[in-house]
């Protein structure tokens, strides 16, 4: 992607927007103010729940890759600490209490819309309840490991596999 895209007047005070090559990174800078906007990948916090050889997946009812399944995930929030956003996301998409969150791995992807992102797989060792889809998901349920759905986001991808791994 392109910053200029997406960002055209400097969000300080409106003046125009010149790309320079800072720190080797190619950055943009207000011709008027000189601030430097810089770009860094936004935090995403995900829920890896494996029990007896299956893992939990929701189903993706908003854009983008809508009808997918994907790992519990989302944007951490202001002020929350990561442990807290897996377990906030694990309980909005499928309605299951989470304890314990265990940071298992952080992998960046690329993404057309933030840049990058980076996203941090909790594996959740304790659940309770029962699975209710909410928020961002149309359904969620426990698959095999060995049969996993298509899943759109190599970053997950990625989690899952390093959490196998992690949990052995
Ligand atoms: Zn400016």
């Amino acid at each position: 992607m392109t910053l200029e895209n997406h960002i055209t007047k400097c969000p300080y005070c409106g003046g125009s927007l010149t790309v320079k090559y800072i720190d080797d990174q190619r950055r943009l800078v207000c011709a008027k103010c000189g601030k430097i906007l810089y770009m860094n990948p936004v935090p995403v916090v995900a829920a890896v729940v494996i029990r007896k050889n299956r893992i939990l997946l929701a189903k993706r009812k908003n854009l983008p890759n809508i009808g997918d399944w994907n790992l519990p995930a989302g944007f951490l929030e202001l002020n929350e600490q990561p442990e807290e956003g897996a377990l906030r996301e694990l309980k909005e998409e499928t309605g299951l209490r989470g304890e314990n969150p265990i940071l298992c791995c952080a992998v960046t992807q690329k993404s057309r819309r933030y840049g990058s992102v980076v996203v941090l797989g909790f594996i959740i060792p304790r659940i309770e309840g029962t699975i209710i889809p909410g928020d961002d998901a149309s359904d969620a349920k426990f698959f095999d490991l060995n049969s996993i759905p298509y899943i759109p986001f190599s970053s997950h991808r990625e989690i899952i596999k390093r959490a196998i791994y992690f949990m052995r």
